[in-house]
């Protein structure tokens, strides 16, 4: 099934996990995929480790969605990868019945100032792709509606946008974006740039402070809403939130905790509701291999009941 037709004509649910890093792990996630399976998403997507540290689990995390039925869409980046180093992994999913792919540059090894591989951008590997396997990889690319934290300008960091969608690539998922007014302002600026790929939105559920704190400001630099800050402010846990062996563990730790994580549920429906208002072209949960939370959030949402 090519995703980027079907996001055409309705909008898509998908969902997004990690290969564990613990064998325990490994062998949780088909459960936790047969769960997420009952919502009928159109594809799982599955991250790759920069650098391919962690491929053979990504390959492993594929086959089990393959397994349980839906479309498998590997993530890919080209950091401290060689071109024949990319065609034997390229083959490999390809030979596995592993024809979704998510071209990403990846982030830049801490300490270098390149990617250590034969290319430099996710462009290239669009570009390499296309004309080494033509129309047998379908290809989402990353966009970044508050712009990627190393661009020049919000313009330039579209017109590589389009440069991916002149080198073959089919749909957009996008990084988080908590900022509503600029994610709309992103929407009609890549439009008006020629950008027709569909637009899949990426939305990170917000369950934990520490998460939320981290992806958004340790890599990414996005924007927290005055909603979202002020959920922060009201369930910090004094005096670090960041502190893995706190002094003492009580209950009203552990309320707050719990308190943050249900605020934060009802934050990220009203955050798809807005999305859905604007008629996206389809909803990626990351979905951070928690099956129950995420389950109550695509079941109060009525993503999958509303018409
Ligand atoms: P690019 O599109 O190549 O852009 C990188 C930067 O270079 C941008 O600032 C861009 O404006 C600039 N640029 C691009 N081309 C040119 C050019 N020709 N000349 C000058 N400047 C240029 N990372 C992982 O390691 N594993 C994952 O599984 C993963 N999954 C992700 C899933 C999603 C949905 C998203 C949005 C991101 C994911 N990432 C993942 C993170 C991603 O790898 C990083 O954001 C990375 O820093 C940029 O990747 P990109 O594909 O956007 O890069």
């Amino acid at each position: 099934m090519k995703l980027a037709k079907a996001m055409q004509e309705k909008m898509l649910l998908s969902f997004e996990l990690f290969p564990p890093k613990t064998e325990k792990g490994m062998a949780n996630l088909p459960g936790t995929i047969e769960h997420l399976c009952k919502y009928k998403p159109e594809y799982i997507s599955c991250t790759y480790g920069a650098g391919g540290g962690n491929v053979g689990a990504n390959r492993e995390v594929c086959q089990m969605i393959l397994k349980a039925g839906t479309i498998p869409v590997t993530h890919f980046t080209v950091i401290k990868n060689t071109k024949e180093g990319m065609k034997e992994q390229m083959d490999q999913y390809l030979a596995e019945g592993v024809d979704h792919i998510l071209a990403l540059r990846g982030d830049i090894p801490r300490g270098e100032t390149t990617t250590c591989g034969d290319f430099q951008y996710a462009t290239d590997l669009v570009k390499f792709i296309k004309d080494t396997y033509g129309d047998r990889f379908e290809i989402a690319v990353a966009g970044s509606p508050e712009g990627h934290i190393a661009c020049r300008s919000l313009e330039s960091d579209i017109a590589v946008l389009k440069q991916k969608q002149d080198n073959g690539a089919d749909y957009i998922m996008t990084q988080l974006c908590w900022d509503m007014e600029q994610f709309k302002r992103w929407l009609d600026m890549i439009r008006q740039a020629g950008v027709t790929m569909p637009v899949d939105v990426g939305v990170m559920p917000i369950l934990d402070m520490k998460a939320t704190i981290n992806m958004a400001l340790s890599r990414n630099g996005c924007v927290m809403d005055r909603e979202l800050s002020r959920l922060i402010s009201r369930y910090w846990i004094f005096p670090d939130p960041f502190d893995s062996n706190p002094p003492f563990v009580d209950e009203e730790r552990e309320r707050k905790l719990a308190d943050f994580k249900q605020a934060g549920i009802e934050y990220t429906i009203r955050q798809i509701d807005a999305y859905r208002a604007l008629g996206v072209n389809g909803i990626h949960l990351y979905a951070l291999n928690k099956w129950k939370d995420v389950s109550e959030i695509v079941d109060r949402t009525g993503l999958r009941t509303l018409i």
